[in-house]
């Protein structure tokens, strides 16, 4: 134990070491990225800051294509800001969370329209805008403002937690790293810092295998000396994600055009379409009692199979019900008609629905 006592020591007093040897390797191996500018050049804050709301909880593959779209579309916060959230939602459909785009939009809005178009430099200011949690503003504030200030996700985290062998398990060790994270920031260049802990989580320091002998900072890093990086970080004990299930109408007009619903602005997949259900609960009403409740009145066929997804807090299974109806069919009053409309099936790839929606009118177009 003393020897781990001295070579923490050793990491505490050799921090500006260890961020030099980051630094080095980062202008050596930076992953190329779209937001990213070249070594001494000042990044776009709207860029850093559409990015940064892309990638919560999203990987960057996924994110790639969603943000050169939108930059071509809208390059500029004032663009962002003047377009509709229908067409924000749409261009955002695919990539979930969905509540993101609705406060990007927001947030774009205040911006443009409150703070002529700059965003604010400190993490207090971001903090204040829509969407921008204390990941974020300190991710902006380093990267775009060059704030002294270390952003905490989950890669830097997994990096900090091994360097400094910190074994109280997550979340509760969220502080502790934070704390450590910010020590080891350097005074300038904090948001090549940032990024380069950002890439060696990514790319060397991976979860389940880190190949610390390619690693600039195995001489510093505490959890490798002791052999227990693998084991880092310690995570309490997670609980399973609990079932939901619901009875999802697909209502297919004979002239191409599909019912389709817009949920209900707050909550989950908020301000999106959707295909007419049943709530999601823990058991299925039984089918005849749900059937009454249908959108319209038609012969309903039910789909074989079941749609699975996963949310976050839970995973979803749907049974999909399916009707051909003809083109001056009323809607009930149980399918909320003023929250309705058709759409035709050409347009369903530029409109505002979650994947999980576009799963079930997958499944339930099969077979016709
Ligand atoms: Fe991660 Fe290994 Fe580098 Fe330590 S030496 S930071 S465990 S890759």
């Amino acid at each position: 134990m003393a020897n781990v006592a001295k070579k923490q020591l050793q990491l505490g007093l050799s921090g500006a070491d260890a961020a030099a040897a980051l630094l080095d390797w980062y202008d050596r191996e930076r992953r190329d990225l779209p937001w990213r500018v070249g070594k001494g050049r000042k990044p776009d804050a709207y860029r850093v800051w559409l990015s940064e709301i892309m990638l919560q909880q999203t990987t960057v593959k996924a994110v790639i294509p969603y943000y050169e779209r939108f930059l071509a579309r809208w390059p500029t916060v004032e663009g962002l800001a003047a377009a509709t959230l229908d067409d924000v939602l749409a261009a955002w459909a695919g990539l979930g969370y969905y509540s993101r785009a609705r406060n990007l939009y927001k947030c774009a809005q205040i911006v443009a329209n409150q703070y002529a178009g700059r965003f604010p430099e400190s993490e207090a200011g971001l903090r204040e805008l829509p969407g921008i949690g204390p990941y974020t503003a300190a991710a902006i504030a380093a990267i775009a403002f060059g704030a002294v200030t270390t952003p905490v996700d989950g890669n830097i985290e997994r990096v900090v937690a091994r360097l400094y062998a910190v074994k109280t398990p997550l979340p509760a060790a969220k502080p502790e790293i934070g704390r450590l994270a910010r020590a080891l920031t350097p005074a300038s260049r904090a948001g090549d810092f940032a990024q380069a802990l950002m890439d060696l989580g990514a790319s060397v320091c991976s979860p389940k295998r880190p190949s610390c002998l390619m690693c600039p900072l195995q001489s510093e890093c505490a959890a490798h000396w002791q052999g227990i990086e693998a084991l880092l970080p310690a995570r309490a004990a997670k609980s399973e994600r609990p079932g939901r299930v619901g009875l999802a109408f697909l209502a297919l007009r004979e002239d191409g055009h599909v019912l389709l619903r817009r949920r209900p602005e707050a909550g989950l997949l908020g301000g999106m379409l959707e295909v007419p259900s049943t709530e999601w609960a823990d058991t299925l009403p039984p089918v005849a009692e749900a059937l009454r409740g249908a959108p319209v009145r038609a012969e309903w066929w039910q789909v074989p199979g079941v749609v699975a997804h996963t949310f976050t807090h839970f995973r979803l299974e749907t049974l999909v019900y399916r009707a051909i109806v003809p083109a001056n069919v009323s809607l009930t009053f149980w399918a909320d008609p003023q929250r309705c409309q058709w759409l035709a099936r050409r347009d369903l790839d530029r409109a505002a629905l979650p994947s999980v929606m576009r799963k079930i009118i997958a499944h339930g177009v099969r077979e016709q």
